[in-house]
């Protein structure tokens, strides 16, 4: 039975505003938000950050979690990141070319003691229930928006990696992916996952992880959604994002499916992720169908990125409002389900 309704929120700090706006989420269903907040907006503004959880915990009632949205460009999302900024050094590394891709080596100290700092001061905030880790991968591409193959090759092959590499297998990284390759940044992705997850957890336990994994076909460093939900993580998601992977209906039950199996058999909760942005227009109604399709699977959350479809982002549906009013129908509808 779905607990929990919400939508991703970002792109304003003034309380007044954010406080409007949740009451549109909960009049669209939701009881429950998840702060988008990139590098900037934690190093700008995370104050009005935390008064946002509050307003929404306190007077809303919502459940909420914050996102480290695109922090080191090794999760989800568009924003630039400021570590990357500030430390070339420490990016991911191409090995056809050793060419730098934009993402943070989450092997260095650097990157790893620069994001748990943040992740201990927004542990003690008392309004957030819990972290969403987006999307975590190894870089994409040389643009890192999308998961495209880069095999045989691989990212990452920087100095860090190497030596680890090499104290773990004794012999020189290669240049091409092999077996040892493929395991050996499996492995370290999810020693990346779990450290920052149990820097969560030693600092408030009722905390919750929510790790989202991308789908199945995605190479992202992931092969094993098993292998995410280790004792520090609560929550395994996914974002079937069928018009972006250009795939139908009938692939988004296989994944929902998937992903409540999984985290069942781990004994975790499933959240499933609904498209509401960059939608085109006439297709607006497969929202409806997706939020059912999640419903049915037995997810315990459901969520949606983006508030009002997008409509303030570049990625903005082609009928914004069309998109929240018809999330918002499918979202209360399933509210008034639990209530019979
Ligand atoms: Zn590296």
């Amino acid at each position: 039975m779905v607990k929990e309704l919400g939508v991703a929120y970002h792109g304003n700090v003034y309380l007044d505003h954010a406080r409007a706006d949740f009451r549109e989420m909960q009049e669209h269903g939701c009881n429950s938000v998840i702060l988008a907040m990139s590098e900037y907006d934690y190093d700008q503004w995370r104050g009005q950050y935390f008064k946002m959880a509050k307003i929404a915990k306190d007077e809303f009632n919502f459940t909420v979690y914050i996102n480290f949205w695109a922090w080191g460009r090794v999760f989800g999302g568009e924003p630039p990141s400021i570590f990357l900024n500030n430390n070339v050094a420490f990016r991911q590394i191409f090995s056809k070319t050793q060419q730098a891709f934009p993402a943070a080596c989450f092997n260095t100290k650097a990157f790893r003691s620069y994001i748990k700092r943040a992740i201990r001061k927004v542990a003690r905030v008392r309004e957030i229930d819990g972290f969403f880790w987006d999307e975590p991968h190894y870089a994409y591409s040389e643009l890192n928006l999308l998961p495209e193959d880069l095999s045989p090759y691989y990212v990452c092959n920087c100095d860090v990696c190497q030596n680890l590499f090499f104290q773990r297998y004794q012999y020189k990284m290669p240049d091409k992916e092999n077996d040892d390759v493929f395991k050996f940044k499996e492995e370290q992705l999810l020693d990346f996952l779990q450290d920052i997850c149990r820097t969560v957890k030693k600092i408030d336990l009722t905390k919750k992880n929510i790790i989202c994994v991308m789908p199945s076909h995605a190479t992202t460093g992931l092969s094993d959604w098993n292998r995410v939900c280790f004792d520090e993580m609560d929550v395994l998601a996914t974002d079937p994002y069928w018009i972006v992977y250009q795939k139908d209906l009938h692939w988004v039950r296989e994944e929902a499916k998937k992903l409540v199996r999984v985290a069942r058999t781990n004994r975790k909760e499933a959240q499933l992720w609904v498209l509401a942005f960059s939608i085109p227009a006439n297709r607006e109604s497969e929202i409806e169908t997706v939020v059912e399709i999640f419903d049915t699977s037995g997810a315990d959350s459901i969520y949606a990125w983006l508030y009002r479809g997008g409509l303030q982002t570049f990625l903005k549906s082609q009928n914004p409002p069309l998109v929240w009013k018809t999330l918002g129908e499918a979202f209360q509808k399933i509210k008034k389900r639990k209530k019979n």
